[in-house]
C-alpha cells in the first residue's frame, strides 16, 4: 500500500513536473554545480532498462545536462525520423528515472527561459516535447493506474471537476485545444460519466449511455485537457523565470546547457534540412539562397512591378509567400500537414530580414504607382503572411499569431491575377510556381549555369 502511494508520487511528477511533487523534488536538488557531471544512477538506470538499446555509448545519457539535451533530440528525431527507434531511447519512458527527469526538465526551462524568447524554435520544441513525452508516458501505463493519475493530476490542476470553458481559455486561445474537442452543457465542461449520464442520458435511444460516454468522452478527453494544461503550464512558467531573469544571474552551467541546446537543435536540423528542403525534379536539393534566373514568369513579372490592378495581391500574396517558401521551405507541398515556422529554419529571422523582405518591398517599390506610398498598411499584411501576426516588421515575439501563408497555385494566378502568368515550357509540367523554381533551380545547377551548390541548412544558423 505505501509503497503504491510512493509509486503513484513518483508518477505524478513524472508526468506533471511541475507538480507539487515535482517541485519538491527540485528544492532537495538546491545546487546546479553537478549538471555536468557523470550521474552514476542515471546511467544505471538507463543501462539497465530492458528495451533500452546500448550498442552505441552516445545513446547513453551520463548527466543531467545530457538527459535534458536527450529529451529534445528524441522529440526531433522521432517527429522525423522515417527509421526512429524507440529503444534508443526507451529510459525516457521509464519511471526511474523521474528524478534526474524533473530535474532535467527544469534546468531546461532555466536554461531556455533565460536564453531564449517565449516564441523561439527552442521554446517550442521544449513545450511540444514534454507533451508528446505526457502522451507516450501515459500509454505505457496498466488502464487502472493510468485512469488513477490521469484523475489525480486533472484533480491538482483543475480543483473543481465541473471546469467552466473560460477556464480554459489559455489552450483555446493558444490552440491547443478546440472547443470542438469538448463536450459543453452551458458553458461548463462535461468530463464525468455521472454528469454525462445525469444530462444526456434520455437523449440515446439506441444505445446505453454509458457507451456513448465512452465514445464520445472516455479518457481521451481528460488525458488530452491534462496534455495541454501542462503544455500551457510550461509556457507559462518559462514566461516566469524570463520575468524574473531580469534581476538574477545567470548560472553559467545554465548559459552552457543553452549553448549545448541550440548545438543539438541545429545539428539535426541540418541533418534533417531534406525535411525541410527537399528535392528538386528528382533530385536532390537543399535549401539555398534565391536564384532569380529560376524564377517562373508569374514571379519575375511581379518583381519587376505591377500596375495598380491587382497590385496588393500580387506583392502581399503571390510574391511574399513564393519568396519566403522558396528560400526557406521550398519543400512544403510534399510535406504537407507539417506545421512549420519561418523560425524552425530561421532561428534568428536573419534571412528573412536582410534577404527575403528586401526582395519584396523592392517589387512593392516598382509598382506603379508604388504599393507603399499610397497602401502603407501592405506592410501589416505581409508580415502578417509571415506568421508574425498584424505588426508593421516580423519580431520572434509575435510568431504564430497569424499563420505563414503557403504559395498559391498556378489555378488560382490564372483565376485572379491572369496579367502576370505568361506560360512557358517549364509552366506545362508544374501546378505551383514553386515546383516550377524547384525545377528550373535543379535544371539550372545541372547544366553547371549557376555558381550555387548544393547548400548546407547550417548556412541559416
Ligand atoms: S503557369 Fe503557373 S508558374 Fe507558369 S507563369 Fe502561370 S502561374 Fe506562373
Amino acid at each position: 500500500m505505501i509503497n503504491d502511494k510512493i509509486n503513484n508520487m513518483v508518477l505524478l511528477s513524472f508526468i506533471n513536473p511541475l507538480s507539487e511533487e515535482g517541485q519538491e523534488i527540485v528544492k532537495k536538488k538546491g545546487n546546479l554545480e553537478d549538471v555536468f557531471y557523470n550521474n552514476d544512477e542515471l546511467v544505471y538506470i538507463v543501462t539497465h532498462d530492458k528495451r533500452q538499446n546500448i550498442s552505441d555509448d552516445y545513446l547513453i545519457p551520463k548527466s543531467y545536462a545530457d538527459l535534458a539535451i536527450k529529451r529534445i533530440e528524441w522529440f526531433i528525431e522521432r517527429k522525423n525520423n522515417k527509421n526512429f527507434i524507440n529503444d534508443d531511447y526507451s529510459y525516457l519512458l521509464n519511471e526511474e528515472i523521474a528524478e534526474a527527469d524533473i530535474i532535467s526538465f527544469h534546468l531546461l526551462s532555466q536554461a531556455i527561459a533565460t536564453n531564449f524568447n517565449i516564441n523561439s524554435r527552442e521554446s517550442r520544441l521544449f513545450v511540444e516535447s514534454q507533451g508528446k513525452l505526457i502522451e507516450e508516458r501515459l500509454v505505457k501505463l496498466m488502464p487502472n493506474e493510468r485512469k488513477e493519475i490521469v484523475n489525480s493530476l486533472l484533480n491538482q490542476l483543475i480543483f473543481d471537476e465541473k471546469i467552466s470553458w473560460i477556464f480554459l481559455k489559455d489552450l483555446v486561445a493558444s490552440k491547443k485545444i478546440s472547443l470542438t474537442d469538448l463536450v459543453l452543457d452551458e458553458g461548463k465542461i462535461i468530463l464525468n460519466k455521472e454528469d454525462f449520464i445525469n444530462r444526456f442520458g434520455d437523449k440515446f435511444r439506441d444505445r446505453a449511455p454509458d457507451r456513448m460516454y465512452d465514445i464520445i468522452i472516455g479518457d481521451s478527453i481528460k488525458e488530452l485537457i491534462l496534455t495541454k494544461m501542462i503544455m500551457q503550464n510550461t509556457e507559462n512558467y518559462l514566461k516566469k523565470i524570463k520575468e524574473m531573469s531580469s534581476t538574477i544571474e545567470i548560472h553559467p552551467a545554465i548559459s552552457k546547457l543553452a549553448e549545448g541546446i541550440t548545438k543539438t537543435i541545429n545539428k539535426l536540423n541540418a541533418k534533417y534540412s531534406d525535411y525541410y528542403g527537399p528535392s528538386g525534379q528528382d533530385g536532390y536539393m537543399k535549401i539555398g539562397k534565391l536564384i532569380k534566373e529560376a524564377f517562373p514568369p508569374c514571379i519575375a513579372n511581379t518583381v519587376e512591378g505591377v500596375s495598380s490592378g491587382g497590385r496588393n495581391d500580387a506583392i502581399v500574396l503571390l510574391l511574399t509567400s513564393f519568396i519566403s517558401y522558396a528560400r526557406l521551405y521550398p519543400g512544403i507541398f510534399k510535406n504537407e500537414g507539417v506545421d512549420v515556422k519561418v523560425s524552425d529554419i530561421d532561428p534568428n529571422l536573419t534571412i528573412t530580414l536582410n534577404e527575403i523582405l528586401p526582395l519584396i518591398y523592392e517589387a512593392a517599390d516598382n509598382c506603379s504607382p508604388p504599393l507603399f506610398e499610397d497602401q502603407p498598411q501592405e506592410k501589416i499584411n505581409i508580415t502578417s503572411k509571415l506568421g508574425f501576426g498584424m505588426h508593421n516588421n516580423p519580431d520572434l515575439e509575435n510568431e504564430g499569431e497569424t499563420k505563414w501563408y503557403t504559395p498559391m497555385s498556378c489555378e488560382k494566378i490564372k483565376m485572379h491575377l491572369p496579367q502576370l502568368c505568361r506560360p512557358d515550357k517549364t509552366c506545362e509540367k508544374i501546378g505551383n510556381p514553386l515546383s516550377y523554381y524547384s525545377r528550373a533551380k535543379w535544371e539550372l545547377q545541372k547544366q553547371g549555369k549557376t555558381k550555387q551548390k548544393v547548400e548546407n541548412q547550417t548556412e541559416n544558423e
